[in-house]
């Protein structure tokens, strides 16, 4: 069995003929993990006896000619910010470290309750805060297709892992580009769903406004498939949304998909945008016209500001939400202190890294009084308008197609003492998490890991709660690779 090109429609038709069960590909993947996570460090930690536990069980459903839900089997990996109970649960920082999670993320609820096999967590930036990996505390995790560049990130450990065929598909989460960056960077897909769709509950948060659950795969049908499974309304989380539901509910036929028109937007191909981008982007143009979709120029004024508005909001919303963190909660690191200012400081000091601190210094000072309507309240306000872009070129287009990434995967420690050009990595991803619509990255064609080829992806921006879209698009262009 190859890993490397499995896809979760062959793997449930596969084990549904009797080809292989659960548990015989839960081992290969775990054979391929021992093989290669040495060398990339895309896993944490592994879930294996609940995996086997799991395995198990779907076989004996099987054998006993049971109905099986759609993910029964599916071998998946977690971005370690989402909680699994009894399992580590770091946000790859310190101060998480020996943290241990109490309950499941609802994702992982909905996950189990289909029988899906949780193979293991995946690495992170701290707090899913960067766009390459290298904030972890447990070391960066490397592109499969060249090991001295990055994955990207923050979800840099899910998209390695299905990229190298260390996981069927994965969960990773995405707050200003963390899902879609990597999936690039890494030549799989990956999709942020709209703001809402997917329950939050147990994801560890970085920024609540912004933080989104989606998945990495490698087909555009099988992130439906896995989408499908996570979504919904969850009481836990009051943000959330039931999309199966009037009036968000849609889901158009295949020859409405082959009418809809894309915008093209004119501020997302500037100057210094990497040529085998450009050239990457150009030629899914000209594949999806081949396909008989047509095109349209459309603009996005307020896109300027999106970088600079997202560096005050979501820092604004990491401090908030970094405060619980304290080194009495959540297990704690240090102990010596004599004095509950003296535990905090030490604790804070030791428990996050670099970049952490330097957000949750930006945060508080932009909510402090005095400075609060000069940045955070001035930085809604214009978010408004970046929504309102949106709002107005989605009556012109039904999709909007864009790179994803300025360049394709750097190299380690190129960008790691320059902080304002590691954040222009997210310049393309982060105006749809500010306007909260759904955006999926798609590689340009297939990536083989080993074939020497970096890879390239375009990026589809759809209407809120219109994921079939652009993930219908996705499916008909890969049916043409
Ligand atoms: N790279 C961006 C940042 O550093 C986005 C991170 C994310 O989406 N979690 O904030």
């Amino acid at each position: 069995m190859d890993l490397s090109k499995l896809t979760i429609a062959a793997f449930q038709e596969g084990l549904r003929a009797k080809d292989f069960s659960a548990r015989e590909v839960a081992d290969a993947y775990f054979a391929a993990i021992d093989a290669q996570n040495g060398a990339l460090n895309a896993y944490l930690s592994l879930t294996k006896d609940l995996a086997r536990a799991t395995a198990a069980e779907v076989d004996a459903a099987l054998a006993e000619g049971k109905e099986l839900p759609p993910l029964a089997g599916v071998p998946l990996a977690l971005k370690d910010n989402m909680l699994v109970k009894g399992y580590p649960a770091t946000a790859s920082s310190k101060m998480l470290e020996h943290y241990t999670a109490a309950y499941d993320a609802t994702v992982v609820e909905k996950l189990k309750f289909e029988r899906a096999v949780v193979l293991g967590k995946t690495n992170l930036d701290e707090f899913a805060m960067g766009s390459s990996t290298e904030n972890s505390a447990f070391g960066v995790t490397k592109n499969p297709h060249d090991t001295a560049r990055v994955a990207g990130g923050s979800s840099g450990g899910s998209a390695a892992a299905v990229a190298a065929g260390m996981a069927l598909a994965a969960l990773g989460s995405d707050t200003g580009g963390s899902i879609r960056q990597p999936a690039a960077l890494c030549g799989v897909v990956g999709m942020k769903p709209t703001y809402g769709t997917v329950s939050r509950f147990g994801l560890i948060a970085m920024a609540s406004s912004l933080d989104q659950i989606g998945p990495f795969t490698k087909t555009a049908e099988d992130a439906k498939l896995l989408f499908r499974a996570i979504r919904g309304k969850d009481v836990h989380d009051a943000t959330s949304i039931d999309v199966v539901k009037k009036p968000f509910h849609y889901e158009p036929k295949k020859e409405d998909i082959k009418k809809l028109v894309i915008g093209i937007p004119k501020e997302y191909f500037i100057e210094g945008l990497h040529p085998e981008v450009a050239k990457g982007v150009e030629e899914a143009i000209t594949r999806l016209r081949k396909l008989g979709f047509s095109f349209k120029e459309v603009s996005l004024p307020h896109t300027k500001y999106a970088l600079s508005t997202y560096y005050i909001i979501m820092p604004a919303e990491v401090s908030t939400n970094l405060a619980r963190l304290d080194g009495i909660r959540y297990a704690r690191n240090v102990r010596d202190a004599k004095k509950l200012q003296e535990l905090y400081v030490k604790n804070k000091a030791y428990g996050f890294g670099k970049e952490t601190r330097r957000r949750v210094l930006l945060g508080t000072f932009v909510l402090s009084s005095g400075y609060y309507d000069a940045y955070y309240a001035k930085a809604q306000k214009v978010r408004r308008l970046i929504k309102e872009d949106f709002d107005t070129t989605f009556k012109e287009v039904d999709v909007i197609l864009s790179p994803v990434t300025p360049t394709p995967a750097f190299t380690i420690g190129e960008k790691t003492n320059d902080p304002l050009s590691m954040y222009l990595s997210d310049i393309f991803t982060i105006p749809a998490n500010m306007a909260g619509i759904p955006a999926i990255s798609i590689p340009v064609k297939k990536y083989t890991v080993g074939s020497g080829e970096l890879p390239v992806a375009f990026q589809l921006m759809g209407k809120h709660f219109h994921e079939e879209d652009i993930l219908g698009i996705g499916e008909l262009y890969e049916a043409r690779q």
